[in-house]
This record gives C-alpha cells, structure tokens and sequence, in this order.
C-alpha cells in the first residue's frame, strides 16, 4: 500500500503541469468546494504552489485573506481549490 502510493505522488509530480494544461487525465478527484458551490479540484499546497509557480508561503497568505479557497482534509493536510487558483 504504501509502495504504490509513493509511485503514484511521483507520477503526479511528474506529470502535474502537462495533466493541468493539457486537461488529459484524470488523477485528481474532483470535489465540491463549499466556497465555489460546485465543483472543483483539491491540491495540497505543495502541488498547488508548483502549479501556480508561486511559494507556499504565498499560497498561506492567500489563503488567510480568503482569496484561495481551501479545506482542512481529515488527516489534517490542507488542500487548496484549483478554481480559486487559477482565478
Ligand atoms: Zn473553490
């Protein structure tokens, strides 16, 4: 279990910006985000900031004034909106 989740976060970091630009695949699920009320994809912040091409740190202030949407996952990480990401 743990091998294969490993190769898979490799993959994604791998793949993350031709998979965003390019809208091919389908590793990220797609879920509702309260703030956009509707449909979104979740990223962690480390994803979310190399898609962005920003810092993490920018990422957390956007995330204080309210510009990023985010949720707090149940095992405590937290994921940010790409809806909101993007603009
Ligand atoms: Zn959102």
């Amino acid at each position: 279990m743990m091998r294969a989740r490993r190769r898979r976060e490799i993959t994604i970091e791998t793949h993350q910006i031709v998979a965003v630009r390019g809208r091919e695949r389908a590793q990220r699920e797609s879920v509702f985000c309260q703030h956009c009320a509707g449909k979104s994809e979740m990223l962690t912040i480390q994803d979310a900031a190399r898609v962005a091409n920003v810092s993490q740190r920018h990422l957390f202030r956007q995330v204080e004034t309210g510009a990023l949407h985010s949720v707090e996952t149940p095992d405590g990480q937290l994921s940010v909106c790409l809806n909101s990401l993007q603009g």
